[in-house]
């Protein structure tokens, strides 16, 4: 048999071996694939990259999530030891601007027991970087897990994931025309052997896509990321035996459960077609905060409102800490450039375009303690 040479050609055999692959596994494999996928090969974040994301832009984002989560942290007895969770840390930028910040908490750095949740080596070597020889953290208070299973489970727990769900896997199937005939949309291949999508009849749709869709909707939902809701909640419930605590989810989504095809690959800041090159391109999908939310209740946790960006970073003071920095700033252009940088996190743009209202945050807790900034 030919030597697989991309991940391309691995997919390929698999479709040949097996028959079409669901959407959420060609996902895994063009992102998370351990030789070639995506985020296992490069640093993908920035201007010259293929994404730019919040913390990138402006400091003041990880120092407003820093305050959000010291100030939970403080209502909560400010328990020591806690884990600090940070779940795909890009290049440890958030985090790094959340430590500075928090440095006048007293008693924060102290009980603080960073947990970074990172499968890519690429992009763990940035954190380490950012974190530990920069001399912000020491290494005996850091920890990368790969899998959400190896939480310290004998600690409260405070964290955040920006832009962490949309890139895990989706599936997405389509109704026909009569309300329960449902097909799930895989990938498979054209009569040319070239990556194609394909529907195939499904029987195991989630039951609220009948209620929801009209004839032809695509309807998107993540077992992954439901896991992984579930997952954090059991760490922060005290019911299922975790030990309290926050955690703090922000991305782009819908805070309504509704139809819609979100998935897209992008490429040097471009749109490109997601069969196109797999393992060259970041391929996501919006993130439904509303089922997010209702999974996260089921599990007995709180969870607040679901905030657009540009109102939780205005509830959190935004407008003081830019009206701070910016007299720490050496000239007019430095200045200009940090409020302009502000502006974007919380503009909502033409037809909610913007990050400030494309983007939304909610938190889930243990309930123990009021939430501030999302309600
Ligand atoms: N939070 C950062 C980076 C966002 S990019 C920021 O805002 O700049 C997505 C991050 O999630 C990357 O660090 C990527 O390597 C990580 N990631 C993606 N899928 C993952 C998975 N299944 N498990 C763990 N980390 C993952």
């Amino acid at each position: 048999m030919m030597k697989a040479r991309t991940l391309k050609d691995i997919i390929i055999r698999e479709i040949r071996e097996t028959g079409p692959m669901d959407i959420g596994r060609y996902m895994a494999l063009a992102l998370g694939h351990p030789k070639f996928g995506y985020y296992m090969t490069r640093d993908p974040l920035g201007a010259r990259g293929d994404f730019t994301t919040a913390p990138e832009i402006s400091q003041v984002f990880g120092e407003l999530i820093g305050a959000w989560l010291a100030d939970m942290w403080l209502r909560a007895g400010a328990p020591a030891p806690f884990t600090l969770l940070e779940c795909g840390p890009g290049r440890g930028t958030l985090m790094a601007d959340l430590l500075r910040a928090m440095r006048g908490v007293p008693g924060f750095h102290a009980a603080a027991r960073l947990c970074l949740l990172e499968t890519s080596p690429v992009l763990r070597a940035v954190q380490e970087k950012t974190l530990i020889a920069s001399g912000l953290v020491p290494a005996s208070a850091c920890r990368w897990i790969e899998d959400l299973a190896d939480l310290p489970a004998d600690r409260p727990l405070f964290g955040v994931a920006n832009e962490f769900f949309d890139a895990l896997p989706i599936r997405q199937i389509v109704r026909g025309t009569a309300p329960q005939v449902f097909e799930e949309m895989c990938v498979g291949l054209d009569l040319d052997g070239s990556l194609c999508y394909l529907r195939v009849p499904d029987a195991n749709y989630p039951q609220d896509a009948v209620d929801l869709c009209a004839p032809g909707d695509v309807f998107e939902f993540s077992p992954v990321r439901e896991q992984v809701m579930e997952t954090l909640c059991r760490a922060i419930t005290a019911e299922n035996r975790g030990r309290g605590g926050a955690f703090l989810i922000c991305d782009y989504g819908h805070d309504r459960t509704s139809p819609g095809d979100t998935l897209q690959a992008v490429r040097h800041h471009e749109c490109v077609p997601v069969l196109a090159e797999p393992g060259e391109a970041d391929i996501t999908a919006h993130v439904d905060f509303d089922r997010l939310r209702k999974h996260a209740m089921t599990q007995g946790c709180y969870a607040s409102r679901i905030t657009p960006q540009g109102t939780f970073l205005k509830n959190c003071g935004i407008e003081a800490r830019v009206a701070h920095l910016i007299k720490r700033c050496a000239d007019d252009r430095q200045a200009d450039l940090t409020v302009k940088a502000a502006q974007r996190l919380i503009a909502s743009g033409p037809a909610g375009t913007g990050m400030g209202a494309l983007f939304k945050l909610m938190a889930v807790t243990d309930g123990t303690v009021p939430v501030s900034g999302l309600e």
